[in-house]
């Protein structure tokens, strides 16, 4: 059935062209009173056909540029603060980014539907960022970039999506492949295949293993895996062992679809780049280029959470707030046209932290469940968050209070917006007293991102930023940018140091550890996981002095300071959250699948997940593939 052709037929000669934007169609039309009044025609084919249809003005009919850019300020209030208007010339998209974007909107949108009257651009609003991203508006360049390619690229998806669509089919097997995170934390990858679909899951790396060990890698040499045959790939979200090899995979030549939310979008282009920076510090050939990334880019369609879209003829996508880090989804598949629904959790968080929102448990449908265990073992019981923000604030108030300076060493996106939260409101609260906090290295940039997403962060911190009182932006944190600012925190007084990386294997948070350590009055704080052998973790087992290079010199460095480790402040469930995640869950899943876990861990999560549901629980190794139906 050819859907575009079907659609085209009803509108004799209003439509230039018809095309598929993945899984949604667009019109374009060059007859202006059609596209200023076309809307109820639209309305009943949406009806007809049950799909997204969208009405867009042909380029030919376009008010140019430079007039459309004064229309739009004639138009919109200078309240609103417009910041900017990007032209997307391939979709006859204009995007409106503005302070207020509610003021653009106007009401019922009667400010957008003037804009696309009098222009014929079709209007986006955009909400600015309070902290520039470069990262962004580099990725806006791929996106917007004046060349068909994307537009191309879109409707091929769409092609092939409906070339074998039938709604009525509900037969066919299902099966997954296990190529890494199975029974190990790192190299997330899972092949999702049905006679019409392959589909991979999560496309990681280990970063706890060397180069030039294949098993940094997930087990992409098993016969099942074919990438000329591979229809689509969904990330989860933007951590290393979960999208680190995705790059890699264009490079090698993959040309589909990578579906993910826009924050994992843009942070993992931030995190692949630093990736490939990092490889160049440590002399190393690095595993992709810039190039790759851009690619990785150009071929990513966004979704929001509860967003429903076609991924293949049998496999509709939707992702779910997990809690996790920003933009981190669950990921619900619908196959087989309703045949069998599975939830792929990837990492998730089930107790509300002040970023986030504790992840989803309610879904339209559900047959399998595949879960995360990094701690899911009998021990592995977490201590309460209030507890753990005490033990921060506690730890903090004493180092300043007998002169010291406090380093606290972060992962790039992880719990280092959330310690900044932390801190802020105990200042604002009075119980620290009003001190400077530096951020140093990538989490700046990484703030930034966040900032430009408030949609996916808590409702608190989300209405903070709405109220322009951004929590990000405030005044207590200073960014460090260069050896020369960092100079100036090592000779100033008290302060509050948070850096990267958060083992302290290289990067900002060693410089300041050099500085810091001989000194018994200043703390550390560990507030994220320490990996077997790093720094950090030798730190933590009480490690008294240890060799660093200064300028090219190698000197012993005396560990005096103070060492604190907060355990609570994890990512990932604890044991208790994981059950009571799926005390919670609805529907109840007939079978659940552990994985991402050491191999006690999930044996240990999945025999409590039996006791308690009576279902069957599998821990499949790697390269195992379990049947779904
Ligand atoms: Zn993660």
């Amino acid at each position: 059935m050819d859907i575009l052709k079907k659609i085209q037929d009803k509108f004799s000669g209003e439509i230039t062209e018809a095309s598929f934007e993945g899984a949604n169609i667009v019109l374009y039309t060059d007859n202006e009173n059609f596209f200023k009044n076309g809307e109820g025609r639209i309305k009943q084919v949406v009806d007809e056909i049950k799909k997204r249809v969208e009405l867009r003005a042909d380029e030919k009919i376009l008010l140019s540029q430079e007039k459309t850019e004064k229309k739009i300020k004639e138009i919109v209030p200078v309240d609103a603060e417009v910041t900017e208007i990007i032209f997307d010339v391939q979709r006859s998209i204009v995007i409106i980014e503005a302070k207020k974007p509610g003021l653009v909107i106007g009401k019922q949108g009667s400010i957008l539907e003037e804009v696309r009257q009098a222009t014929l651009w079709t209007p986006q609003i955009q909400r600015s960022p309070a902290i520039k991203s470069k990262i962004t508006e580099s990725i806006r360049e791929v996106l917007y970039a004046n060349n068909n390619y994307r537009r191309r690229f879109l409707n091929s998806i769409g092609k092939k999506i409906y070339a074998d669509w039938d709604p009525s089919k509900k037969e066919g097997w299902i099966r997954l492949v296990f190529l890494g995170g199975a029974r190990q934390v790192g190299r997330s990858c899972i092949l999702l295949q049905t006679p019409n679909s392959n589909i991979m899951l999560d496309c990681g790396i280990d970063p706890a293993v060397g180069t030039g060990n294949q098993d940094k890698f997930p087990q992409l040499d098993v016969p099942e895996f074919d990438m000329a045959k591979l229809d689509a790939v969904i990330i989860s979200h933007a951590h290393l062992d979960h999208i680190g090899l995705l790059p890699y995979l264009y490079k090698m030549g993959y040309k589909g679809p990578v579906y993910m939310t826009t924050p994992s979008r843009d942070l993992g282009a931030l995190l692949a780049l630093d990736f490939i920076g990092v490889a160049y510090k440590q002399a190393e050939k690095p595993l992709f280029s810039s190039t790759d990334i851009k690619e990785m880019v150009k071929h990513s369609i966004c979704l929001n959470f509860n967003e429903v879209t076609d991924v293949t003829p049998d496999v509709r996508l939707t992702f779910y707030n997990s809690g996790h880090v920003l933009g981190s989804a669950m990921v619900h598949l619908n196959i087989g046209n309703g045949a069998h629904n599975l939830l792929y959790t990837a990492d998730y968080k089930y107790v509300k932290t002040r970023l986030l929102d504790p992840a989803v448990t309610t879904f339209p449908r559900l047959e399998s469940v595949i879960t995360e265990s990094t701690y899911g073992s009998k021990n592995d019981i977490l201590p309460p968050r209030a507890v753990s923000e005490d033990q921060i604030i506690e730890a903090i108030k004493k180092t300043i209070e007998r002169g010291g300076k406090v380093l606290i060493p972060e992962l790039g996106l992880g719990r280092a917006q959330e310690s900044m939260l932390v801190i802020e409101d105990a200042i604002k609260s009075g119980r620290l007293p009003n001190i400077p906090v530096y951020i140093d290295g990538m989490i700046w940039d990484i703030n930034a991102i966040h900032t430009a997403y408030p949609d996916f962060l808590s409702t608190r911190v989300r209405s903070q930023i709405f109220q322009d009182k951004n929590p990000f932006s405030s005044e207590i944190f200073s960014r460090v940018g260069s050896p020369q600012e960092r100079k100036l925190v090592f000779e100033g007084g008290p302060c509050v140091v948070l850096a990267t990386s958060g083992m302290l294997m290289g990067g900002a948070s060693v410089e300041y550890l050099k500085e810091f350590a001989s000194n018994e009055k200043n703390s550390i704080l560990f507030v994220c996981y320490q990996g077997v052998g790093s720094l950090g973790r030798q730190i933590q087992d009480g490690l008294k002095s240890t060799r660093m290079s200064s300028d090219g010199r190698e000197e012993t460095v005396a560990i005096n300071l103070e060492v604190h480790t907060i355990a609570g402040f994890s990512a990932h469930p604890g044991r208790n959250e994981i059950l009571s995640f799926f005390n919670n869950l609805r529907p109840k899943p007939k079978r659940i699948i552990v994985n991402h876990g050491e191999v006690s861990k999930s044996m240990d999560l999945a025999s409590a997940l039996y006791k308690l549901n009576r279902v069957e629980t599998n821990v499949p190794r790697i390269m195992e593939s379990i049947r779904l139906r």
